[in-house]
């Protein structure tokens, strides 16, 4: 069992504590810095509203403890709106640059695959279930970050280091894979522990 981090200040955080306790881990809601301070064997950062979240994360007094954990190389996932958050640039050509953590070399367009109204499912080209709910747009890549998969030829999801980042929600599809990619499960097959 690991204690895996969740930022929990807004968003789809239920879901991920769900899928991550079904790999048999300790799901660890952070909503203050305190809950940062103990050791994480790994962090998500989930969907939302990105802006929202950055504002959250000022106010509690989150961020130190979240680079810390970003630097201390543990794995990571990051879905949607936390994509949003370690990105390096945030519509970076508009008006509205957003601040953001700057972990991934990436350049992303927040809603760039539409509005809520336009929020849709497909598969990847590998095949993977995309839930795409005002998703982010990845327009740069660089150079040190690896392609995971992408849709009609567009990257949706990276690996940068430690770092898994996606477009999409893997934890409002079925399954389980993604998270067991990134954080591995506790036991042999923790639903048959209980
Ligand atoms: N559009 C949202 C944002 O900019 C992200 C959407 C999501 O996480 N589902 O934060």
């Amino acid at each position: 069992m690991a204690r895996i981090g969740i930022l929990a200040v807004q968003g789809a955080f239920a879901p991920h504590a769900q899928v991550l306790r079904s790999l048999g881990h300790e799901p660890v809601l952070l909503r203050a810095p305190e809950h940062l301070e103990g050791p994480l064997a790994g962090m998500v950062f989930p969907g939302g509203e990105s802006s929202v979240q950055i504002d959250l994360v000022a106010r509690l007094g989150l961020e130190p403890g979240i680079r810390a954990v970003l630097d201390a190389g543990v794995p990571v996932l990051a879905t949607c709106a936390g994509l949003i958050l370690l990105a390096r640039d945030v519509d970076a050509d508009s008006a509205h640059r957003q601040w953001s953590f700057g972990a991934v070399d990436l350049a992303v367009v927040r809603n760039g695959w539409g509005r809520q109204v336009d929020s849709f499912e497909d598969a990847s080209e590998q095949g993977r279930p995309l839930i795409f709910i005002r998703a982010p747009r990845i327009v740069r890549v660089g150079p040190a970050v690896e392609i995971v998969d992408r849709y009609r030829g567009e990257p949706v999801l990276v690996r940068a280091g430690a770092i898994m980042a996606a477009t999409f929600h893997p934890e409002l599809s079925e399954g389980d894979g993604l998270h067991r990619e990134v954080f591995g499960a506790a036991a042999a097959s923790a639903s048959a522990a209980q």
